[in-house]
């Protein structure tokens, strides 16, 4: 490939040439922040989103702090073309995060606005979501919940209590009985991730768990 010669594939953290399907370098790698407990039953990141949702488990791959190589893959992420990022983040969760105590039913990712999907071309998250569905023999349902508001919603400011926040989701299909999986980029103040659980767990008898490339530490 004569690309991969004029501009070939380099480490996020020290710029090194790696092949083309790398994020970064192996030495770099285990600068990585993985979170290295076990996701059982009860851990610090579930018992962090008890505090605004009902949810079965909660599994994150990563931590996310300042300047750290973590926070350089999630910008990749999000703003760059790099479609392998996605994938890269997909194979190092289904290496890491043994999921088979547990049996979800589908997977919901976190949309984007439908303007804002069209001006990218593409929801980060899709790849990621579509790998993990294979891995786990479900479907990854990515138009079940719609987000409502293009720009941030500012009803937040006024809110008073769980009751009088206006949701920016909506489900779009009849949920019921069902566990959701639902898979974000980067859990900081839970805002959004609580927003999409309320709305699945509207039908009091789905469930819901969630999983998190990287929580905010
Ligand atoms: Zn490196």
């Amino acid at each position: 490939m004569i690309l991969d010669l004029i501009f070939p594939n380099r480490c996020l953290q020290c710029n090194r040439i790696v092949p083309c399907e790398s994020l970064v370098c192996n030495i770099c790698f285990e600068d990585i922040q993985f979170f290295h407990f076990n996701f059982v039953k009860e851990n610090s990141f579930k018992e962090r989103c008890n505090l605004l949702f009902p949810l079965e488990n909660a599994f994150t791959l990563m931590e996310f702090q300042d300047k750290s190589l973590s926070r350089k893959i999630i910008h990749q992420l999000k703003y760059s073309s790099r479609e392998n990022v996605g994938k890269s983040l997909a194979d190092w969760t289904i290496e890491r995060i043994n999921f088979n105590d547990y049996h979800f039913d589908l997977i919901i990712s976190v949309p984007l606005h439908s303007k804002k999907e069209r001006e990218r071309g593409y929801n980060q998250l899709h790849l990621y979501a579509n790998i993990l569905a294979k891995h786990l023999k479900i479907e990854h349902h990515c138009k079940d919940v719609i987000r409502k508001f293009y720009k941030k919603s500012q009803t937040f400011k006024t809110k008073k209590g769980r009751g009088d926040i206006e949701n920016n989701f909506e489900l779009n299909a009849n949920l019921i009985g069902k566990h959701v999986l639902i898979i974000d980029d980067v859990y900081t103040t839970g805002n959004t991730m609580s927003q999409v659980a309320w709305e699945i767990l509207k039908e009091p008898t789905n469930k819901v768990s969630v999983l998190v490339m990287a929580v905010d530490v």
